[in-house]
């Protein structure tokens, strides 16, 4: 059966969505011709049908004409696929892709009688298959520059590639991180299985999946030196970043990488070194202050490093724009980038960062040769890009200091900087990459931290402390000369470290020993106070030696320690200790019976008709009583020296006190006028018996250091929110020199006038600490020759 008859055969041919176009084989004229043809070919109707083949398509005859005759002949199709043709169509020349077939059609005979030109037109599919293609290019393009810039970076950066983490670029900053270690090719975490388990591991994961970028800082890592080696603490900030395709799938992971361990160690050192210090200052008042200084800035400098890194790291996070703007991003990377070519050179690309850094304007490099513009560093620098534009080798640049003029100043600048051929097909380097990185705020940094270290070594000195090391591995001793001269060895003798061991009094020798020994091995801080005899002179010194074991950035260990004369105050404490022990034993005993003994009398003549030595003995039962207070105020300064001493507070009445004391020395001692001025109810919470020994002291020393009948006033008043007692005399007054040293443990004022004075410089002294220990003040108001006030302060109950 017939499916069609001829009409809507034709129909359907005319009609079809492929261009058709049926030729007479002998002649090749064209008997039908559809719109689809018509539309492919570009030109009307007539100019094709019932015209010669070739006459209508003159300009492809050259290409086809023998295809399509070699049809007619043999009787065999001929197929072109997504042929590129060069048409005329509505009268211009065009490039189209074509896809046909001449095919035969035959009659029963299998002679040919027509050949029929099927045509379908691809020119978009082609043209947007190359633009995908060449945008592909780009892309790729783009991404090879980036990687070739992200080799040349300052820092660690690396690609991870896939979910599987593949290392797909590593650059020599991040290689360095791991040294000798197989990265590139392999999977993260089997490059780094011990980073298995670790946050680390989530975070980057994440970053792949979310696309999120992500920050840490200081992380510690336990990284090993060799792949299966024993893991090393060590601290990093990581910037991740999602790397995405041309579709904008995320497709990898850029990871920038800083190691910390440095700064952060050095923190660490420095904390250590800090309460090194502060024991220090302790047994140093005087130099004190200039430790305090040179720590201040070794932490401010420490503080400079830090905030110098975080802003490097910051400012390479800016860097991490998506590769898809990698113009964008080259425009705003921290870093500087800068391309220049031609002769003279000329500046072709150029980044904000790197105009930044030189201090001029991309107009004037522009329109300028670029060593016209930066004529200031060109005597040193072009012969330099001549040469690497000759040699096409590479030149690097560290902590250049450079002299640029920037916005119309002559400034030093301190960078980092890489000249890079860049090389055509043949190797011939056509211009250079300038990578460059403003270190000068670092290399700052490091000056002042330089410079701090030196003042602390300056401090060392000037506080006379001997210093010393020891190399934990080959344990070899160096000693400072101050240390040797402790030691009693000369200045510029090799000491070694048995040698001076054996200078430690015998005593204390061993447990030195003992102690540098657990130092080293454990880690634990060594801090001991030991006699040594002099090697030389035989002189005993007491030292007081602190030290710790310190690690520098190359895994190497140092027991380091700093000795401090301690001589003086040793003598002192003895000193005072065996006045103490004298006082307590040569008063104490013959004060117990004389007690006894008057208590006893006491009580008896209590019911004697003898009014006068009743009196009397309750006096001088009085007496006795206030010297056992002395006497126990001495001992109270042991006790003090050794933080025993207790403040029980209750509240009380201050100028009831005032006026018990002051009526107390009315009976006692008649020798002078007492007056008690001002002294209102006043409630005060505090050790009613040491505030009273308090005000006692300066009672009795008022009339200890004025005429006899001159006159003592004691006042009590409140002075802002707090209560401030007065003890004013009319007596010998104080020098101001002495003034600040009379509440020092016993001082006593040396002259004509008070050498017949008893007394052993400690009243003051205990009145200080009391009254410091109740968070109140103790002064004097004096003047030579014009009597003195004596003030404290105790703050008001409230
Ligand atoms: P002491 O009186 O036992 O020497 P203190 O510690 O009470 O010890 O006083 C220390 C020194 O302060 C005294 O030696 C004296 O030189 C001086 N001093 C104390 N009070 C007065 C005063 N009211 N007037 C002048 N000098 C005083």
């Amino acid at each position: 059966m017939q499916l069609m008859n001829g009409d809507d055969l034709l129909n359907a041919v005319l009609h079809a969505p492929i261009g058709m176009c049926l030729l007479d084989a002998p002649t090749l004229t064209a008997e039908v011709v559809n719109d689809k043809f018509i539309e492919v070919a570009g030109r009307p109707y007539e100019s094709i049908f019932g015209k010669f083949y070739w006459d209508a398509f003159a300009e492809a005859r050259p290409y086809y004409e023998a295809a399509l005759s070699g049809v007619v002949e043999t009787g065999e199709p001929y197929y072109a696929d997504e042929v590129a043709l060069m048409l005329i169509r509505h009268g211009k020349e065009e490039l189209v892709y074509v896809t046909f077939v001449y095919s035969p059609v035959k009659d029963e005979d299998g002679s040919v009688k027509k050949v029929m030109v099927w045509v379908l037109e691809n020119t978009r599919q082609v043209t947007e298959r190359q633009k995908t293609e060449e945008a592909r290019a780009a892309f790729q393009k783009e991404r090879d520059r980036l990687k070739s810039f992200f080799m040349k970076a300052p820092a660690g950066i690396c690609i991870l590639d896939g979910p599987a983490l593949i290392y797909e670029l590593v650059n020599p900053g991040y290689q360095e991180l791991l040294p000798g270690r197989d990265l590139l090719g392999r999977p993260l975490f089997e490059a780094l299985p011990e980073l298995v388990g670790t946050p680390l591991q989530q975070v980057l994961l994440d970053v792949y999946r979310t696309g999120n970028p992500y920050e840490i800082n200081e992380l510690l890592i336990p990284l090993a030196k060799y792949e299966g080696g024993p893991t090393d603490g060590r601290y990093f900030s990581f910037n991740y970043q999602a790397r995405r395709d041309e579709n904008d799938q995320i497709d990898g992971i850029l990871a920038f990488v800083f190691e910390v361990t440095a700064m952060v160690k050095a923190q660490q050192d420095q904390l250590a070194l800090n309460e090194e210090l502060s024991a220090l200052n302790e047994e140093s008042a005087a130099v004190n202050e200039e430790l305090m200084v040179a720590n201040e800035q070794l932490m401010a400098a420490q503080e400079d490093l830090r905030a110098e890194s975080y802003d490097k790291q910051r400012a390479i996070e800016r860097l991490q724009a998506s590769e898809q703007n990698i113009r964008n991003m080259v425009r705003q990377a921290p870093v500087g980038m800068c391309i220049v070519e031609g002769d003279p050179l000329y500046v072709v690309e150029v980044n904000d960062s790197f105009l930044e850094l030189i201090g001029k304007t991309r107009e004037a490099l522009r329109t300028t040769p670029y060593w016209v513009v930066l004529a200031e560093a060109a005597a040193y620098y072009k012969p330099i890009t001549d040469n690497v534009l000759a040699t096409g080798l590479t030149y690097h640049a560290n902590e250049h200091a450079i002299m640029l003029i920037r916005n119309g100043r002559e400034e030093i600048v301190h960078v980092d900087f890489v000249y890079e051929p860049m090389k055509d097909a043949d190797g011939k380097a056509y211009a250079i990459m300038i990578v460059a990185i403003d270190i000068t705020e670092k290399v700052l940094a490091r000056k002042r931290v330089e410079r701090a270290q030196e003042q602390l070594r300056m401090a060392v000195d000037a506080a006379e402390l001997g210093s010393y090391y020891i190399n934990t591995t080959d344990r070899i001793f160096h000693a400072s000369p101050r240390l040797k001269e402790f030691f009693g060895f000369n200045p510029d003798e090799e000491v070694p470290y048995e040698a001076a061991i054996n200078q430690i009094h015998e005593d204390y020798r061993q447990a030195a020993a003992d102690l540098v020994e657990a130092a080293i091995t454990k880690g634990v801080r060594f801090d001991m106070e030991y006699p040594v005899v002099g090697y030389h002179d035989g002189k005993i010194r007491w030292v007081r030696g602190i030290g710790e074991v310190q690690h520098d950035a190359d895994g190497k260990s140092y027991f380091t320690g700093v000795l401090h004369d301690i001589t003086e105050k040793k003598q002192d404490e003895l000193r005072k200790n065996d006045f103490i022990g004298m006082v307590s034993h040569e008063l104490k005993t013959p004060l117990t019976s004389l007690n006894a003994i008057i208590q006893v009398a006491n009580a008896k003549l209590q019911k004697s008709e003898d009014l006068f030595l009743a009196g009397a003995m309750s006096r001088a039962f009085q007496q006795v009583k206030r010297m056992s207070r002395m006497i126990d105020g001495f001992l109270n300064i042991s006790r003090l020296e050794a933080g025993k001493i207790l403040i029980e507070k209750h509240p009380f009445s201050i100028d009831q006190l005032v006026k018990e004391i002051a009526e107390e020395m009315k009976v006692t001692a008649n020798t002078h006028v007492i007056d008690v001025e001002t002294c209102r109810a006043l409630e005060v919470d505090a050790d009613h018996d040491k505030i009273n020994s308090v005000i006692s002291n300066l009672v009795s020393n008022a009339a200890k250091y004025s005429q006899n009948g001159s006159t003592i006033t004691i006042s009590c008043e409140v002075v802002g929110n707090e209560v401030r007692v007065g003890v004013r005399d009319e007596g010998m007054g104080l020098k101001p020199d002495d003034a600040k040293k009379i509440f020092q443990r016993y001082y006593r004022v040396e002259s004509n006038k008070t050498r017949h004075i008893s007394g052993f410089g400690i009243g003051l002294y205990l009145s200080a600490e009391i009254v410091e220990r109740h968070g109140g003040r103790i002064w004097v108001e004096s003047e030579a020759g014009a009597g003195s006030t004596f003030y404290f302060t105790l703050p008001v109950v409230g």
